[in-house]
């Protein structure tokens, strides 16, 4: 999450100098949140702050039961099949709710997409489904990887401990932001890091 980004637009915007120092209960302008201990890291422009965990209780609880019932080769298969079907299928109900779309298709491969001009609510909440399946078997994918131990190679080992460290890195079209993720292995007490990297722009819309 971007906390401290402001649009460009309001009017009471606030220079923040090169040696501002945010501590305790700071927050700034209409929609920012009060983050603790959040600085800025020298002059550099960055910003850290600790990040509330990010609940897994649905991966938690799901992705030990699907990786052992059909293992990790078969969902990930599933997970990429389910996924392609989902667009493909949602692309179908697109062009079934807006026949007149079809004439519009340039692209040879488009034209081969079906459509159900009476089906196209079901077609698209169909795809949708697929779509949702094959990103939460993605999920469960990665959620296997991240928490796999290669120390003592149990799978789902690793608990995430202590609230991720997050730094914020201004760029030319908004923000970088770095979460660090802590993790201990609960049968061999072997910890790790691992970094998640994902871009906003100004806005604080994610764009990667
Ligand atoms: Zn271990």
């Amino acid at each position: 999450m971007v906390f401290l980004t402001k649009k460009k637009s309001d009017d009471n915007s606030v220079k923040i100098g090169k040696n501002n120092i945010f501590q305790g209960d700071t927050a700034i302008g209409a929609n920012s949140k009060i983050i603790k201990d959040s600085i800025i890291i020298d002059n550099s422009q960055k910003i850290r702050y600790k990040s509330p965990k990010k609940d897994t209780t649905i991966l938690n609880n799901f992705a030990p039961l699907l990786i052992t019932k059909y293992g990790r080769k078969k969902i990930g298969i599933s997970g990429i099949i389910s996924l392609l079907a989902g667009i493909f299928t949602i692309l179908s109900g697109f062009k079934s709710l807006l026949p007149q779309v079809q004439n519009n298709f340039s692209i040879d491969f488009l034209n081969i997409i079906p459509s159900f001009p009476q089906f196209g609510v079901l077609v698209f909440s169909i795809g949708l489904c697929l779509f949702i399946l094959g990103i939460f078997f993605l999920k469960v994918i990665e959620y296997h990887d991240i928490t796999w131990c290669e120390k003592c190679e149990h799978d789902f080992a690793y608990d995430e401990i202590g609230d991720p460290d997050v730094v914020e890195t201004p760029t030319r079209f908004g923000y970088n932001v770095e979460t660090t993720h802590t993790l201990k292995c609960k049968y061999c007490d072997n910890t790790k890091t691992y970094p998640e990297i994902h871009e906003y722009d100004k806005e604080g819309n994610l764009l990667r």
